[in-house]
């Protein structure tokens, strides 16, 4: 998968394809999905939810310029492969799920893989994880028409946020960094998530 789809397409960071190497996609695809596990492409998890397409897991992985050191958020657990990714990766990883039943299914692959500093939670992400923060990376993984405001309160200084931004059915990657300065936006790749449905991203899903 490293080789063939990631590589040619430009992920460089090498600590990015190691954990891309060592992840299991297929513990987090859905069994009747298992011979596409590492395939070049999206799958469906279930509640209408997917597992990213590797690629895009890659790029936005890239784009937070994880260290080892960070404690990360993540919005959006779906399947739990994204959140492992980042958890080879950072030092704690807190994600919140929407849909119980998803995150309740992420929680025991978490802890049947051994990822001990992935802390999962039931909720409505736009509004973070406040307990918890501030954040040295935040990462969206559903679509938005604009950046949850409490997610950039979240943001540490130095930290930096990726997600997709966009219409419904068309987005592109945001990334922002919190510099002493103020906020800096970066536009990336073009991208299609599902949508992020909450206080602060779309009303409900009418998808
Ligand atoms: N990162 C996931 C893919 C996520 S798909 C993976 O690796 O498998 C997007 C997920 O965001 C869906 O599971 C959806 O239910 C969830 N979601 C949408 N709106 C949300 C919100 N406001 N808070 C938390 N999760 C949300």
């Amino acid at each position: 998968m490293a080789e063939t789809q990631l590589v040619p397409r430009g992920i460089k960071d090498p600590r990015v394809l190691e954990a891309m190497r060592s992840v299991p996609r297929h513990v987090f695809a859905e069994e009747s999905n298992l011979l596409s596990a590492y395939e070049d492409m999206a799958l469906p998890i279930g509640d209408g939810q997917t597992i990213s397409q590797p690629y895009m897991v890659a790029v936005m992985t890239e784009l937070l310029e994880l260290k080892g050191t960070e404690k990360v958020l993540e919005i959006g657990t779906g399947s739990g492969y994204q959140g492992a990714v980042l958890a080879e990766l950072a030092k704690e990883v807190y994600t919140i799920e929407r849909i119980s039943g998803l995150a309740d299914r992420a929680a025991e692959k978490f802890r049947a893989l051994y990822y001990d500093t992935v802390h999962v939670r039931t909720g409505d992400g736009t509004l973070g994880w406040p307990e918890e923060a501030p954040f040295d990376r935040i990462i969206i993984t559903a679509a938005s028409p604009r950046v949850p405001e409490p997610l950039i309160e979240q943001l540490a200084l130095n930290g930096i946020l990726v997600m997709p931004i966009g219409s419904r059915f068309s987005q592109q990657l945001l990334k922002i960094t919190r510099t002493e300065n103020g906020l800096k936006e970066e536009y990336h790749t073009p991208c299609v998530f599902v949508p992020l449905i909450g206080k602060f991203g779309w009303e409900k899903d009418s998808s």
